[in-house]
């Protein structure tokens, strides 16, 4: 039987008994049934300073069948196995077999049955709270009840145990200082247990009756480091809060190591000597600042520690460590604990480089400590640099060693800052390098293997072409040859190591039929040479990029297609700004850890900044607007062509140090506006992008030298860095680099542009 039918009948039965009288006699209260306002839609009166409801209007919020007997005047009311009776002229109700008295008991006011609303309601599991200022009286059913709150994991996870988890919300204030958890249907347990106040948080419980819900609100002195994402989970009988670690110690130990102590897992920190002064910088992701103690008194090489939370968002806490003259902390080799809570630094030795040596593609030196070498290579003129932190030089290193040799000119050793003591290889030309550590009698043996090889041979297809794309490591000497009987392509490699088995070549299909190599000798030099033997063959071209590391070689699928000049974008004049994406196309630019190309965020972030740019009203040109490739000297002609007014490159950085990131921009001395220009964007950045400021920075990039116009190269961020890598392959990070450069451009135009 449905429950509309069931309610008719027993409407019909009372209506049998007893007359209808239309009006209603409510008393003075309003009444709330699980959130909701019932006033007008229920029947009430006072009788003997008890609420009475009518019994019909109590049977449909209840959902209950109600029967009337009226030769007993006995009135049942039931739903979900629960059962109560009552009788006219008795102050009593019966549930099971308790009895319960009330004031009023059952009252036929004007034909119609009236029954004592909380001991009715009560019986059948709900739940009354009458706040008599108000006059409100909220009816409720919980289905949980909250019997403690704690702290678990130390102090890591908030548990709030329930019986059962009902809907429920998390909202953070603003400020962070406070957190709410609301609770729908719940309500406290008669020996719930507060086990989260301290000095730190208070918790405060507040009923919200007319929403039928519970507040458990947190606060705290302190940002409350609540996890946004991911931050709640639930158990069968508990609903769990995550939050993040929080500082907690930081402190001298008996061994004098310097101790940063978090109430949680910490991640790697980014750790960064600023040179020429006596400070580092240790920047530990995803903890918050917290109630921490500071305990660096009676010691030798800590001056001061200054600790603030850096940003929020993405979270950063950030150390900044002032060592005494002449001292030096650094991590130490294991400098996480067992459970990761802990990062440890030592006092540093200043390592000692002795024994440098150059032999047949081979530079050498040892040192007294493990050190991280910072490569780079620079292109004007080319040039090796290696970085070795907190070290200084051997008696026996001398200030320059020069060399008689087809790869290098000479080797340049000095004091970079007070502790970083630089290598420059001057090299005849761009080389492939590795660098390779070996520890033995006391003492680190470092190498760096200078050598020219194929670092991939690739094959990928167009509609009308084939492109064979071969990288090398370093800038050598090549010629592409082509050959008849049968067709081939030949690419000589003048010095290179044939690595050529080691590596994963193209399968042979559509114009290839087959790719093999071979070693000889020419006027006493090796020669590596790479042969494609074609199926067919029409036409072709060849694209060099990255100093000529990258080579190009596009053939033609049939003989209506002419190779021709990659497409150039007409371009208006004027008032113009040109936003170039580096790389493009078969040249990938860096690329990172986990395999993200640098031509990738570089695009997604030119093509933001012309938007923004447009929508500011500016005019703005991509010099490559797809994954296309485009040589140094078309995006300067670009440029140069088109009058621009302002030139901007955008690129990643990728340094042989995982742990190296930040922002830079480089400017040329080429336009006298350049440094100025470089300024207004770079105060931009490094400020809001939440990440390293490298500063500015003089070279000779390619496209910002031969620019005419103020122009700027920007590396927004490392890809080489395994967490910089993740933020160059989010949209919001694209974005917000983009939108910090816009802010850049507009200033530097307000100022200087006459706009
Ligand atoms: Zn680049």
């Amino acid at each position: 039987m449905s429950l509309k039918y069931r309610y008719i009948i027993t409407f019909i039965i009372l209506a049998a008994a007893v007359f209808f009288w239309s009006k209603s006699i409510n008393a003075q209260n309003t009444i709330y049934f699980n959130g909701e306002n019932i006033t007008e839609k229920i029947s009430t009166v006072n009788v003997k300073d008890e609420l009475l409801v009518k019994a019909t209007d109590l049977a449909e919020m209840l959902d209950a069948d109600l029967k009337w007997q009226p030769a007993l005047k006995l009135l049942e009311m039931e739903a979900d196995d629960v059962k109560i009776k009552l009788m006219a002229n008795s102050s009593y109700i019966q549930i099971k077999n308790d009895a319960i008295r009330t004031k009023a008991g059952l009252q036929l006011i004007d034909n119609q049955a009236y029954l004592p609303l909380a001991k009715a309601i009560e019986a059948f599991g709900y739940l009354l709270e009458f706040q008599r200022d108000k006059e409100e009286l909220y009816i409720f059913q919980p289905e949980t009840t909250i019997s403690n709150v704690s702290w678990q994991e130390d102090g890591n996870q908030l548990q709030i145990e329930m019986d059962e988890i009902t809907p429920y919300r998390v909202l953070h204030s603003d400020d962070g200082k406070e957190l709410t958890v609301e609770i729908d249907k719940a309500e406290i347990d008669e020996e719930f247990s507060d086990n989260i106040s301290n000095n730190n948080y208070y918790l405060k419980v507040e009923n919200v009756p007319d929403k039928a819900l519970l507040r458990l609100i947190i606060r705290s002195r302190n940002s409350i480091p609540f996890k946004i994402d991911g931050g709640v989970y639930e158990k069968e009988d508990a609903l769990v809060l995550s939050f993040l670690p929080q500082l907690k110690k930081l402190h001298i130990k008996d061994d004098n190591t310097f101790a940063v102590e978090a109430t949680g897992e910490i991640p790697d920190a980014d750790i960064e000597y600023l040179p020429n002064s006596q400070k580092m910088i240790i920047d530990i992701p995803s903890v918050v600042i917290g109630e921490y103690e500071l305990d660096i008194k009676e010691n030798s090489f800590i001056k001061n520690v200054d600790v603030k939370q850096h940003s929020l968002d993405p979270v950063i806490l950030r150390l900044e460590v002032e060592t005494e003259d002449d001292h030096l902390l650094q991590p130490l080799n294991n400098y996480k604990d067992q459970k990761n809570n802990t990062l440890s630094f030592k006092e540093g030795e200043k390592t000692v480089i002795r024994d440098l040596a150059y032999e047949s593609g081979q530079l050498r030196f040892k040192s007294t400590a493990h050190i991280d070498p910072e490569t780079f290579l620079l292109s004007d003129p080319p040039r090796l640099v290696i970085n070795l932190f907190n070290a200084q030089r051997g008696e026996d290193l001398s200030d320059e060693i020069k060399l008689d040799d087809s790869m290098l000119k000479s080797i340049r050793t000095a004091r970079f800052d007070d502790r970083t003591v630089r290598l420059v290889a001057d090299l005849e030309d761009l080389t492939g390098y590795q660098i390779s550590e070996k520890q033995q009698d006391g003492y680190f043996y470092y190498t760096v293997d200078f050598q020219n090889k194929f670092s991939k041979v690739s094959s990928d297809e167009t509609a009308d072409f084939q492109n064979l794309n071969i990288s090398l490591t370093g800038n050598t000497d090549y010629e592409v040859k082509k050959f008849t009987h049968p067709h081939r392509i030949v690419i000589d490699v003048k010095n290179a190591y044939n690595n050529l088995n080691e590596l994963d070549l193209p399968e042979n299909n559509g114009l290839i039929k087959e790719i093999r190599s071979s070693n000889y000798e020419l006027e006493g030099e090796k020669v590596t040479r790479l042969v494609f033997e074609l199926e067919e063959y029409f036409s072709h071209t060849v694209n060099k990029s990255d100093e000529g590391r990258l080579i190009n070689i596009a053939l033609a699928k049939n003989a209506d297609v002419t190779p021709d000049e990659p497409f150039l974008m007409a371009a208006p004049k004027n008032n113009l700004i040109i936003i170039d994406a580096g790389h493009g196309g078969f040249d990938p630019g860096a690329i990172g850890h986990s395999g993200l190309e640098e031509k990738i965020p570089n695009l997604e972030i030119a093509k933001k900044l012309a938007e923004i740019l447009e929508e500011e009203g500016q005019k703005a040109l991509l010099t490559r607007n797809e994954d296309t490739f485009l040589s140094l000297q078309k995006r300067v002609n670009i440029a140069n062509e088109s009058n621009a007014e302002l030139f901007v490159s955008i690129h990643a950085n990728s340094i042989n140090n995982k742990t190296a990131g930040g922002v830079e921009t480089y400017y040329n001395g080429s336009h006298k506006d350049s440094r100025l220009f470089a300024e207004k964007v770079h105060d931009k950045l490094y400020r809001s992008l939440g990440i390293i400021d490298r500063g500015i920075k003089k070279d000779n990039f390619y496209v910002i030298k031969y620019t005419e116009m103020p122009s700027i190269l920007i590396e927004t961020a490392f890809l080489s860095n395994p967490k910089e890598e993740k933020l160059l392959s989010s949209p919001d990070f694209h974005t917000k680099v983009a939108v910090l450069i816009a802010d850049g451009i507009i200033d530097y135009l307000r100022e200087n542009g006459g706009r």
